[in-house]
């Protein structure tokens, strides 16, 4: 039995991964504002419209979507995996702004890769995480100034997530996925570190750092993740039925699982 707390897609990820088993979540209504916009519909357009061009797509989307596309990945590995397809074109699904930073730091690199993400330019919903797109420039600049950190000091850091806006990302020291921050700070060692990602994300690896001070923005958190909530997850574990029971169509799971396992082969690999 696996207990997920997180939002839906994930514990429903960890039903397709682990078919067998039961599956529990102490509250179905948490989603998520990147995934919940873009449709498997979207996915079946953007196939048409690029024929022939790989799909990839973030393992934070529901079955459907995931059983369109060819192949899945994390805010960790996005690069990599979108490396690994070998195509001079890539879609990638569903998050805009992670899609708009990933494609800068593939031109960065000098690589010759187009990179289609979600948005009107092609005909579909915005996928936006709701908590990183709060934070504006503004914000990374003044905490700049009121706590002393400034751009490209040795030991004082701006961190902030692939998930940012564009211009926010430009402006940090660093970028990445939650563990690419957390195994930064245990390279740096830095003595002090503004987080620019969701709050109780930033408070879990404030308390795995005690030498480091940390600046983080406790009022960007995510209402999502914070359904689940240890009354709820006391009334799943007591009651180990419905409606805490993760449930994923057996055809529909077969075939999000290709995807998955391609990721994790890869990244076994
Ligand atoms: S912080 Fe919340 S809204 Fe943003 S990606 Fe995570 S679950 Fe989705």
């Amino acid at each position: 039995m696996i207990l997920f707390n997180g939002v839906y897609f994930m514990a429903e990820t960890a039903k397709i991964v682990n078919p067998d088993k039961t599956v529990l979540i102490a509250d179905r209504q948490a989603g998520c504002s990147l995934a919940d916009p873009v449709s498997a519909e979207d996915v079946r357009r953007l196939r048409q419209r690029y024929p022939g061009v790989p799909v990839v797509t973030y393992v934070n989307t529901p079955a459907d979507i995931k059983a369109e596309s060819d192949i899945c990945c994390t805010s960790a590995n996005a690069l990599e995996v979108i490396l690994s397809t070998g195509s001079p074109r890539v879609i990638f699904l569903p998050d805009t702004l992670m899609g708009a930073n990933l494609q800068r730091e593939i031109h960065h690199r000098g690589l010759a890769l187009e990179l289609i993400y979600p948005g009107p330019q092609h005909g579909t919903a915005e996928g936006r995480c709701e908590v990183h797109d709060q934070i504006r420039l503004a914000d990374v600049l003044e905490i700049r100034k009121q706590f002393d950190i400034p751009r490209g000091h040795p030991r004082r850091l701006v961190m902030v997530h692939w998930e940012c806006r564009p211009e926010v990302v430009a402006e940090a020291d660093a970028t990445g996925s939650t563990s690419d921050m957390a195994r930064l700070i245990r390279e740096r060692r830095p003595e002090k570190v503004f987080l620019g990602t969701e709050c109780e994300m930033a408070a879990n690896l404030e308390s795995e750092f005690p030498d480091t001070e940390f600046v983080r923005l406790c009022n960007v958190y995510c209402r999502h993740m914070a359904l689940i909530t240890l009354d709820k997850i006391h009334l799943a574990l007591s009651t180990m039925d419905d409606p805490y029971v993760v449930q994923v169509d057996p055809e529909l799971s077969r075939r999000a699982l290709h995807p998955i396992q391609r990721m994790l082969n890869l990244t076994a690999g």
